[in-house]
């Protein structure tokens, strides 16, 4: 009697219906496993290519950054330096195992599991690249930081001097005094460019400290100036001089002797009336001196030279905003005849008082030429 077993159909389909659980068991296991370590291999190595990314968008900042300053030129060879560093580290980074490797793709990052030794030896690769394009970065951004720095100790005591508010030129001042050390060229070039910032702010400040002088000599040369010493009495005179200094924001000191810094005492023969004092404080910067021990001074302080005399003093002021010193290069040996110049051209000065009251002072004497540096140094070219 054959053997009968009622169950045997619905047991086929439980042994079928098993199998092909396991199978899909099996598939999802081999699927997990895949995934795992596929992910596990670019979860390992992800953060160290991340970091090297981070390298390579420093190092093309910084060629930007450098790109962008005045003259970049100086900077062209550290500039190739590094772009080629760039183009080994890209050559390498851009390798079918690596796109495998780091791929969000399932199936390309199976692929990619056949290249693992590959890989490996291609991210060493990538380790020594990045590692000498950080080191090129590093000498381009030093080649800038010493360019800035040469800049920065040519100029920075004069901008000093020229600018209306000092805060931002103290500022950068006190940034490149202190020691700087960075962590990391993302740092420095950091660092760098705020300092570039800061040091283009403060041109912009003497770009716009000069123009307003310029304005205010106007506004001072337009106050008339009577002719005749008894055209006004001696408190008059004065507060006529006064209103010329504050048109120009500057105070008149009083003073009884000749007192500029160090130089106390350089005042032979009592020559000196009245000066100007260049301090690299700004402690003098808005104000002229008058002597009043001078033996003219009684005569001076009741007739219009009192005036030419302020107008003199304002023009070294002057000179000094547009060209950070009151010796710009331009003038050469010729100061004071140019000072003069500038003040009967840009203050409305009496050309022939002055000459009348300066003859046989030829370091003083005007003429075309000191006309000409006068107008040179007014236009901003110092020399
Ligand atoms: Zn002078």
């Amino acid at each position: 009697m054959p053997y009968h077993n009622p169950n045997s159909r619905s047991r086929r389909n439980v042994l079928r219906i098993v199998g092909v659980l396991v199978v899909l068991a099996v598939i999802a296991g081999v699927a997990n496993f895949l995934h795992a370590t596929t992910s596990e291999a670019a979860g390992n190595v992800k953060p160290q290519i991340e970091t090297m990314q981070g390298i390579r968008q420093t190092a093309q900042d910084s060629i930007t950054f450098a790109q962008g300053l005045d003259d970049p030129d100086r900077f062209a060879a550290h500039i190739e330096t590094v772009q080629q560093c760039m183009d080994d580290y890209d050559r390498l980074a851009d390798a079918k195992q690596i796109k495998y490797l780091l791929s969000d793709n399932l199936q390309e990052r199976i692929i990619g599991l056949l290249y693992r030794n590959q890989q490996r030896t291609i991210i060493d690769s990538m380790r020594v690249a990045a590692h000498n394009l950080d080191g090129q970065t590093k000498e381009l951004l030093s080649a800038v930081d010493a360019a800035m720095a040469d800049d920065f100790s040519q100029h920075a005591a004069q901008w000093l001097l020229q600018v209306d508010d000092p805060t931002q030129a103290n500022e950068l001042i006190d940034r490149y005094g202190k020691q700087r050390a960075y962590a990391s060229m993302r740092e420095m070039l950091a660092d760098l460019r705020s300092l570039h910032k800061l040091r283009s702010d403060v041109k912009q400040q003497v770009s716009t400290a000069v123009s307003n002088l310029h304005n205010a000599e106007a506004a001072a040369a337009a106050i008339a100036v009577p002719e005749r010493n008894g055209d006004l009495d001696p408190a008059g005179w004065y507060t006529l001089a006064t209103n010329v200094a504050s048109t120009m924001g500057v105070q008149i000191e009083q003073t009884m002797e000749f007192n500029c810094g160090g130089q106390s005492g350089e005042n032979p023969s009592g020559f000196v009336a009245a000066y100007y004092c260049q301090m690299p404080d700004r402690s003098q910067r808005n104000v002229v001196h008058m002597l009043t021990t001078h033996p003219d001074w009684t005569q001076t302080a009741r007739s219009p030279w009192l005036v030419d005399m302020v107008k003199h003093e304002l023009s070294h002021r002057s000179i000094m905003i547009s060209c950070g010193t009151t010796q710009p290069t331009i003038a050469a040996d010729r100061t004071e005849a140019v000072t003069n110049s500038y003040s009967v051209l840009f203050f409305g000065a009496d050309r022939d008082r002055i000459t009348n009251q300066q003859q046989g002072v030829a370091e003083y004497a005007m003429d075309a030429s000191s006309d000409q540096l006068a107008t040179a140094i007014h236009d901003g070219n110092c020399g």
